[in-house]
């Protein structure tokens, strides 16, 4: 019989935001595909777990993913982890989802955090309706995606890497005006901000206070009050 791929969701900053779950499937399964062996070491070491390690990552994806489905089709186990939150949510593993499910093989969720989610809970913004885009183009098609965006009529998250904030924020002023958006920062860890405002106030904000570490920017529908 087939073995099962479970999905595992993982601490985005905090390493008690696990489920009981998660640590019982990772202490089980015969095999954990992980983005960085070294960091989910430090998680399983954490939770006194010794479960083997393979790396599954954006470079070497498309040839693991046949690997493991091999060993998922023989009856292995298997769990799928990223450095942080949800894996496949801007993070690999879809590949592998899609090769074991057109394999037969079963794939199950062991859901946790997202960062998306995190911040759209603390936003205070709408989330009847949302669109997550994950990180926006770097040059090519940058502007055309923007202007795409800012006709969604709903509330737009958007992850950014450090440093990179106010820059995109400056560009967000431009393609959206100035809507109502929050920043979320280094959720759940040590340095954990949230700032809301307009695009603008939140651009005067960490343009007069360098503000380091991972984030995620979510803007509202257009005429928000
Ligand atoms: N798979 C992850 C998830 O479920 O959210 C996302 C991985 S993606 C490579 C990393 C990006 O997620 C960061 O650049 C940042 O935008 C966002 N992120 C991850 N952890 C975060 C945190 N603790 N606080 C704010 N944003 C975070």
């Amino acid at each position: 019989m087939a073995g099962t791929l479970y999905v595992v969701a993982t601490p985005i900053g905090n390493l008690q935001d696990i489920s009981l779950r998660a640590l019982e499937i990772l202490g089980s399964v015969d095999l954990i595909a992980a983005e960085d062996t070294r960091h989910t070491g430090r998680l399983l070491k954490r939770h006194g777990l010794s479960t083997r390690m393979i790396s599954y990552h954006d470079h070497n994806e498309i040839a693991r993913s046949a690997e493991l489905v091999r060993e998922l089709v023989s009856g292995r186990q298997i769990a799928l982890v990223s450095d942080a939150g949800t894996p496949t949510i801007s993070d690999p593993g879809y590949r592998l989802v899609r090769a074991a499910a057109e394999a037969g093989v079963t794939v199950a969720p062991i859901p946790g955090p997202a960062a998306a989610l995190a911040a759209l809970s603390v936003s205070g913004l709408p989330t009847d309706r949302f669109l997550f885009e994950g990180f926006l183009p770097r040059r090519k098609g940058r502007q055309s995606r923007l202007a795409e965006l800012a006709g969604f009529s709903g509330t737009v998250i958007i992850y950014e890497a450090p440093g990179r904030v106010p820059a995109t924020l400056r560009d967000l002023l431009d393609a959206f005006g100035n809507r109502r958006a929050a920043l979320c920062r280094e959720l759940t860890k040590l340095h954990e901000t949230v700032l809301r405002g307009t695009l603008d106030e939140l651009r005067a904000a960490v343009e007069a206070k360098s503000l380091k570490g991972e984030c995620v920017l979510l803007i509202a529908k257009e005429g928000l009050d």
